[in-house]
């Protein structure tokens, strides 16, 4: 995230059903980008304003990403740190991660996810890979709706991570 000029700049990535949706890191509201805006032309920013805040935001939708659903992955998390220390960390929940980039991951939580946009989450789990690899990867919460909670990697996979980027490529 850079700001530029009160401008928020940002990357979005399309989400399974194919839509870019911006979550808002002030309110956490949610703006799904009118397709038109950027599947025509190259990669140019879009600019939008928050409709809660009015917190404004220069976006870039990135088409071009490695994306694997409907993938079942079993796993737990720790918080590692709250989202503006409200809150207790630590606890450890157990998940079933349903999707992954490398920029980030889904998961479904048992029970209603008692997580915040922002919260700092360790995140352990195995791929189904022939080595069963284990993983470790900290990640911050970036929308939460129920059960279904979306992350952000702390550090995206790349060649550090063999496995992952391995299992993503
Ligand atoms: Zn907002």
């Amino acid at each position: 995230m850079v700001e530029n000029g009160g401008l928020i700049e940002k990357t979005v990535l399309l989400n399974k059903n194919n839509e870019a949706i911006l979550v808002c890191d002030k309110c956490g509201m949610f703006h799904k980008i009118d397709e038109s805006l950027y599947r025509l032309g190259d990669m140019k920013r879009i600019l939008i304003e928050c409709q809660k805040c009015q917190r404004r935001y220069s976006v870039l939708v990135n088409l071009r990403r490695h994306y694997r659903k409907g993938i079942s992955l079993q796993g737990t998390y720790n918080i590692v740190e709250k989202a503006g220390g409200i809150g207790i960390a630590g606890g450890m929940a157990r998940i079933t991660i349903q999707d992954m980039s490398k920029s980030g991951l889904g998961f479904k939580t048992n029970g209603p996810a008692r997580l915040m946009v922002g919260d700092v989450l360790k995140l352990n789990f195995r791929l189904d890979n022939a080595k069963r690899s284990s993983v470790e990867k900290n990640a911050i919460v970036r929308r939460v709706f129920n059960d279904i909670v979306g992350v952000e990697f702390t550090k995206h996979i790349d060649e550090r991570d063999p496995d992952l980027a391995f299992y993503m490529s």
